[in-house]
Formats: C-alpha cells, structure tokens, sequence
C-alpha cells in the first residue's frame, strides 16, 4: 500500500487568477459596463444617467474640473424610481425638467405684451 499523502492545500481548487495586474490597485474593481435601458428609459433623467452592470445609475453630466471636462460620476441605486437622480440633477447641476413648451409660450406672451 503506498502511503496516502493528505495535501490540506489541494482541498482548495481555487481558479487560478493571473497576477499580471498586480501593480494596478484596483484589482478588486470589476470592469463595469453600461447597461442598454432602452425603452426602460422613460424619465429625462436618463439623458445625464446611465446605468452600469453593478445596478447602479451613474451621473454623466459634464463638469469641470480643472478646466477639464469630465463626467460628474456621481451613482446611486438604480430602481424604477428617478427622484434620486433628479434630485441630484436639481440641486447638483441645476438641471431640471425642461419644458420647453410652456418657456415658449410664456415668451410669445411676453412679446405680444410689449
Ligand atoms: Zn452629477
């Protein structure tokens, strides 16, 4: 009988992850990608939001930082519920729901009365 070596170090068949990117800090950081809402994008918010594949709705209003311009990033939970992001939108970019309809006919009020 040849003797059965007990290996504790086998027990574990962990998927062999290659290290080439051990230099790069965010290795835990999974590569996210945007999600395609289509249809499911009803609300205006959408036009400065995008949702990623971690569930998150994430801000893509342009900001500038440093007289660069770049996304603002900001994410919250993605849900069906847009008063986060448009709170957000409100208080962050004073960006609200435009209703250009109404702005232009307040305006040709405005022009028949002078
Ligand atoms: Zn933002």
């Amino acid at each position: 009988m040849p003797n059965q070596k007990r290996s504790n170090n086998i027990s574990l068949t962990r998927p062999t992850k290659k290290n080439n990117n051990n230099n790069l800090d965010n290795d835990q950081q999974e590569v996210l990608q945007w999600v395609e809402l289509g249809s499911n994008k009803t609300s205006w918010v959408w036009k400065h939001f995008d949702v990623k594949t971690d569930g998150r709705a994430y801000c893509r209003y342009k900001i500038l930082k440093n007289g660069v311009e770049e996304e603002c990033n900001y994410s919250c939970i993605y849900n069906s519920q847009t008063s986060t992001q448009q709170y957000h939108l409100n208080s962050i970019h004073k960006e609200f729901e435009k209703k250009e309809k109404k702005v232009s006919i307040i305006f040709l009020l405005l022009l028949f009365m002078y």
